[in-house]
């Protein structure tokens, strides 16, 4: 019975050793040590031993019992702590991996040229005004020296809301509205940059789109001040060596009144298919104001002089960039978003 103990033993060590997971170690007590276990089993025939021989069996199972209890204690710690250790592995932080890197975003190519012309004429000592988008008539043309059934009217056809409300044709009534704030005092220089809406839509008319427009009044003001501003933006904006052009106009709040070209920036001004071959390109109106509209507004156009002048922030963007579609500015393509650089 002791050779039938010691094998048993034996039998036991190597299979605990083997051990794999926690459940096998356990499965392998229920085996041995339980109460139908092998061990348990084997030590039931003891009742059949000579009486001498009993207390030497009894004893050995014992000491077999404990030495199997503690190699089962020993292979579950140890089965316990390799489980933690693959945890710990598989959750440590690899600082050499590439990290999720946020996508930075880019400003818009309009708001650049905004924010530039802004820059420009804040360098003159203009300040920037903005005003309301929904209009009165009044304010978007009579104040203007546009009264009703003015021929200059169909000029913008428009989106009216009511007969007397509609959406702004230009920034210009924030210029109306800011002399009628300010008169009689001066100066005036500000800029009114902002939303303009007509029903106009191709690839070089957007119903929407983005005006700029200037105004000053002080005493004394001549044309002269405004060659100077004007030909110092164009040169700011398409580069120092760029021609202008002062082209006589008509604007029905300006007197005289004046487009401004600069040389073609495709061909320097020999000619090619942008500026229909004729070497220049218009970028803005401009004129000085017209004596009714000043007085409109409350000044007294014999104290009082200024000009005025308006573009388009896509046409300006459009030549700078070399846009030929103004749609593209407005249909969130990310591939010709992205081509203008970190804001
Ligand atoms: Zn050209």
């Amino acid at each position: 019975m002791q050779e039938q103990l010691k094998a048993l033993e034996g039998e036991a060590r190597g299979e605990i050793e083997q051990a794999a997971t926690l459940e096998q170690v356990e499965e392998l007590r229920v085996r041995y040590l339980g109460r139908k276990g092998k061990l348990t089993l084997i030590l039931r025939g003891m009742k059949d031993l000579p009486s001498d021989e009993r207390p030497l069996v009894g004893k050995l199972g014992n000491e077999i019992r404990a030495r199997l209890e503690d190699l089962l204690q020993q292979r579950r710690i140890s089965l316990q702590e390799s489980l933690k250790r693959e945890r710990l592995e598989r959750e440590r932080l690899d600082v050499t991996m590439p990290g999720a890197r946020p996508r930075l975003g880019n400003k818009h190519p309009l708001t650049l040229v905004l924010e530039e012309i802004k820059e420009i004429f804040m360098g003159l000592g203009f300040s920037v005004v903005e005003g309301p988008e929904i209009e009165t008539d009044y304010y978007n043309f009579e104040a203007l020296n546009l009264p009703p059934n003015h021929p200059a009217r169909d000029m913008q056809d428009s989106f009216y809301i009511t007969e007397k409300i509609l959406l702004r044709t230009h920034t210009s009534p924030v210029q109306a509205r800011t002399m009628e704030r300010t008169a009689p005092a001066v100066p005036v220089r500000i800029i009114c940059p902002g939303k303009v809406y007509r029903r106009d839509a191709d690839s070089t008319h957007s119903p929407m789109f983005h005006q700029v427009e200037g105004l000053v009044v002080d005493r004394n003001v001549t044309l002269a001040h405004l060659k100077g501003v004007l030909t110092h933006f164009a040169r700011e904006v398409f580069g120092a060596d760029r021609k202008v052009r002062f082209r006589p106009s008509y604007f029905p709040f300006t007197e005289p009144s004046a487009e401004v070209d600069i040389s073609c920036v495709i061909c320097g001004g020999r000619g090619c298919r942008v500026c229909s071959h004729t070497g220049w390109l218009e970028i803005l109106g401009s004129g000085l104001v017209h004596p009714r509209v000043l007085a409109m507004s409350g000044y007294d156009p014999d104290k009082v002089s200024g000009f005025a002048f308006g573009m388009g922030v896509e046409r300006i963007a459009m030549l700078k960039y070399g846009i030929d579609d103004i749609r593209l500015f407005f249909e969130n393509n990310l591939r010709f978003l992205e081509q203008f650089g970190i804001g």
